[in-house]
């Protein structure tokens, strides 16, 4: 690893830090802190640091809720967006049971157990997210509206594009913090953007993601824009996904790759995809968490809903993009950034090694926009669709063997009743467009 303890300490002192975050994340993917000062440090690092479980949520009963934070010493950096005297560093931790044993609610743990079973294959797991966000306007009182900047920047030429001036300064502070930038740009959608950083091992990548989402965050609201990942948050136009980007590594060498196939793919990657596919409805709760987010996955608007794999087209759910060699990728374009990118990412992972396990041979690629299909060829073809909803995604969840041991009975059993405990008051509430419909009709 980086660093050592003693590292810390004198970065710590040398570095004039004077506050110290200690993040985790709760099993709905929301980032948690506990800020120390610098005089704490040695405790920290020893994993001294005690939180009470029993106030976030999905974590424990009152009964049992002192648990330690074990900081991973490798993710300590400065928060750039902060004073650059008396700094604020942060440190992203592991959470522990009292007794030592790493707790069963911990997302960072669940990912890190399916790792550990890719490792005992031999296997390495590297996973590049793409993370799509709109930009959008705040109003007087300074609440997040669903209006876009860029919307007043097109027909009024004199103010400068506020959401690119603010995208550029994310990128320069996420570079700052250590991120490798490939490309950020403006997506499909007015006031949509996106970011994409380098890939890198699951761990790392997912602790990437909510280091990304919180720079995203805070440089949108020092610019006085509000920015969301919600998938879907203006009808009719395109919403935001995280298509993710995973490879299989075997000796530094990337196990996807096979020049002597015809599609340069090894047996492994279609093992993969077709494992993926076997599993993908079961997953669905995980990579689309919201009642919202089955709003984004419908014809129409490039995201993805029939359960098919290409080597080209990007209706379908999997794509396989045309890099060979170290750059072989699986492309798995339903995932929005609502999803806690720890089960997001183990949940792919489980599936992905099932298949390869199983030796299953994924079905026929598909090269035809199937947008374009009716309902008759698609069945025919067999192409079946993703959940249409988070109660039927749920509900699919509770029926994939693989995907529940994945996450375990704990995170499972909270995951499932808090999705259902979503599901129930959305499906209670009385809507606008109810009232629209019906009030006058009826
Ligand atoms: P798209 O063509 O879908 O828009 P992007 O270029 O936006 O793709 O993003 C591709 C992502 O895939 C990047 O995050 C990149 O680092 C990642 N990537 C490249 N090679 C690999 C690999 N071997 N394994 C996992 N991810 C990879
Ligand atoms: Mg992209
Ligand atoms: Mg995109
Ligand atoms: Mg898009
Ligand atoms: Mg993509």
């Amino acid at each position: 690893s980086k660093y050592t303890k003693e590292d810390i300490i004198r970065l710590v002192r040398e570095d004039d830090v004077e506050f110290i975050r200690m993040q985790f994340t709760d099993i709905f993917g929301q980032l948690k802190n506990v800020a120390i000062t610098a005089s704490q440090i040695e405790k920290a690092v020893n994993n001294e640091i005690m939180i009470d479980g029993s106030s976030i949520e999905g974590f424990v009963r009152i009964n049992e809720s002192d648990q330690y934070l074990r900081p991973d010493l490798d993710t300590f950096t400065i928060l750039p967006w902060r004073p650059q005297h008396g700094k604020v560093a942060r440190l992203i931790c592991d959470v522990y049971n009292p007794d030592g044993t790493p707790f069963a609610g911990d997302p960072r743990g669940v990912l890190k157990k399916v790792l550990k079973r890719a490792a005992d294959m031999g296997y390495s797991f590297n996973v590049g997210p793409e993370c799509e966000f709109f930009l959008f306007q705040t109003d007087e009182e300074g609440k997040p509206t669903t209006t876009t900047s860029d919307e007043a920047g097109y027909f009024d030429l004199g103010p400068l594009d506020h959401g690119e001036s603010t995208r550029r300064e994310i990128c320069l502070a996420l570079e700052q913090m250590g991120f490798e930038i490939e490309a950020s740009h403006h997506e499909v959608a007015a006031g949509q953007h996106e970011i994409d950083f380098r890939y890198a091992d699951a761990l790392t990548a997912a602790d990437n993601i909510m280091t990304f989402k919180l720079a995203v965050k805070t440089l949108a609201q020092k610019n006085g824009l509000h920015a969301t990942f919600m998938p879907k948050p203006v009808f009719g136009i395109n919403g935001s996904g995280m298509h993710t980007n995973m490879s299989l590594f075997k000796d530094g060498k990337n196990v996807f790759a096979d020049p002597s196939d015809k599609r340069g793919l090894s047996k492994e990657a279609y093992a993969f995809i077709a494992g993926i596919l076997a599993h993908i409805r079961g997953m669905a709760a995980i990579t689309n968490p919201l009642v919202n987010s089955y709003k984004r996955l419908v014809p129409g608007y490039e995201a993805p809903c029939y359960l098919a794999w290409s080597a080209s087209n990007r209706s379908a759910l999997i794509r396989i993009p045309a890099a060979r060699g170290n750059g072989t990728r699986v492309e798995l374009r339903c995932p929005d950034p609502s999803a806690n990118p720890y089960l997001n990412m183990a949940v792919c992972l489980a599936a992905g090694l099932d298949g390869i396990e199983k030796g299953m041979t994924p079905p026929d690629e598909i090269t035809e926009n199937i947008f374009a299909m009716d309902a008759a060829t698609r069945e025919a073809k067999g192409i079946k669709s993703l959940p249409g909803t988070l109660k039927e995604a749920v509900d699919c969840l509770k029926e994939d063997a693989v995907i529940c041991t994945a996450l375990g009975e704990h995170v499972l059993g909270q995951y499932v009743e808090g999705k259902e405990k979503e599901w129930d008051a959305y499906r209670t509430h009385v809507s606008k467009w109810e009232i629209d419909r019906y009030l006058v009709m009826f």
